[in-house]
């Protein structure tokens, strides 16, 4: 079952908190890492993760390391409403695949949402690279002024 079972160290998010696969980082510390969701479901989608705890979900986690994810999705989630200036945000996680979860490392998802733009499928159309690179770049200026 996708809501029980062993960590896999192997899963994609993993690999990224290891450096061994590409990300459009906005933001990194000791403990937590946030990039952009590379199939977003609308404009800024940002996942952050704990670099710590090898969690699948939120009955894994330690509530130190989630605490710690959670800080920075407050901090993220005011910088993506100041820079991108949407109309409302969700802030959403998943637990077991029959809720939506698809990658098995513990994340939240923040997503902005536009007024009269519906939300884009999940996990389904990858965005352009440039489009991400320019967002990311853009965000990252948003967050080195904090
Ligand atoms: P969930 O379905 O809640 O487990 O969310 C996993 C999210 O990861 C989805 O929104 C995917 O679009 C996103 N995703 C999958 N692979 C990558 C990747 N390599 N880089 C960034 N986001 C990804």
């Amino acid at each position: 079952m996708s809501l029980h079972g062993t960590y896999d160290p192997q899963n994609i998010f993993a690999q990224i908190i290891r450096g061994e696969l590409p990300c459009y980082k906005l933001y990194e510390d000791d403990d937590v890492l946030a990039f952009l969701d590379v199939f977003p479901q609308s404009s800024g989608h940002t996942l952050v993760v704990s670099k710590k705890a090898a969690a699948r979900n939120i009955l894994d986690i330690d509530a130190d390391n989630l605490c710690k994810v959670m800080r920075v999705v407050q901090q993220l989630t005011r910088v993506l409403v100041e820079g991108l200036q949407p109309e409302g945000v969700q802030v959403v996680q998943f637990n077991g695949a029959p809720a939506g979860q698809t990658v098995f490392h513990l994340h939240m998802h923040i997503v902005p949402r536009y007024a009269g733009q519906g939300l884009g499928m999940h996990a389904s159309s990858k965005a352009d690279p440039a489009e991400l690179e320019q967002l990311q770049a853009r965000l990252v200026k948003c967050i080195n002024r904090l």
